[in-house]
């Protein structure tokens, strides 16, 4: 298969919003900084030349000073809190955890309230407190919490289900955990955007695509730079996850 028909698909669901006069929102989160790297040098410059806003969740027990002072030189970077540690907490048979209910909670929130504090002392303005839990996961019982520490929003995997705060969800990871650990097939992932540009479309979520810089092949630099050239031609909208709209489908559950 060609590249450019491998792209085709995703041409035609934009050509669908520019028929209609509308303009598809798109938006980007990167997990997992710590620290200046050559990989993160990678993924600002090439968010920075397609005009891309970043949210970089970033692990607030191990991050300090040398990230904040790289991201002075990048403009378009959004810093948003990654849990604490980015530790498991959760028994070998069951999914990784640190946010689970595994610990008791008032641990667990006094941990975030110390990664939102550490977040914003070190990046300032270009911080926001928005909470991505490390794996994607939050013990329930702890999102109503949230508020009261200062977070305005959350963001996992998926789509949103009822919460009492505002969620922002990535929907498109292009990692391949459980296989290569490399990219997933750039067919596939064209495919996944187009389903989720056609539930945008019928008022659904924006695409939020969830990239993971320290571990990236060259097939995901490839693929992120063929799809910020796509989404470019087409007059795409990037959003920062900070001018996100709240999602639909959470605003009611209470
Ligand atoms: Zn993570």
């Amino acid at each position: 298969m060609t590249d450019d028909s491998v792209w085709q698909p995703l041409h035609e669901a934009l050509e669908r919003w520019s028929d209609a006069g509308r303009v598809a929102d798109f938006w980007l989160r990167d997990d997992d900084a710590v620290e200046p790297t050559p990989a993160l040098d990678r993924l600002l410059d090439l968010t920075g030349h397609y005009d891309v806003p970043v949210t970089l969740a970033v692990v607030p027990a191990f991050t300090g000073e040398a990230l904040a002072a790289r991201l002075a030189r990048a403009e378009h970077a959004l810093v948003v809190v990654h849990g604490w540690a980015h530790e498991n907490h959760a028994p070998e048979n069951e999914k990784k955890q640190e946010l689970g209910p595994h610990r008791p909670r008032v641990i667990v929130l006094d941990e975030l309230a110390r990664g939102l504090a550490v977040i914003t002392q070190l990046h300032g303005g270009r911080a926001w407190p928005l909470l991505v839990p490390p794996w994607n996961r939050i013990d329930a019982g702890l999102i109503p919490d949230l508020g009261r520490l200062g977070f305005k929003a959350l963001s996992v995997f998926g789509r949103p289900k009822p919460a009492p705060i505002r969620l922002i969800n990535s929907n498109v990871d292009v990692m391949d955990w459980h296989g290569t650990r490399g990219c997933r097939d750039h067919v596939l992932l064209v495919q996944e955007i187009v389903v989720q540009l056609k539930r945008a479309f019928a008022g659904g979520d924006p695409v939020g695509l969830l990239t993971h810089h320290l571990v990236h092949d060259e097939a995901v630099w490839l693929f992120m730079q063929r799809l910020f050239e796509v989404t470019s031609r087409h007059g795409v909208r990037w959003l920062s996850s900070r001018a996100m709209p709240a999602q639909q489908s959470c605003i009611s559950g209470g």
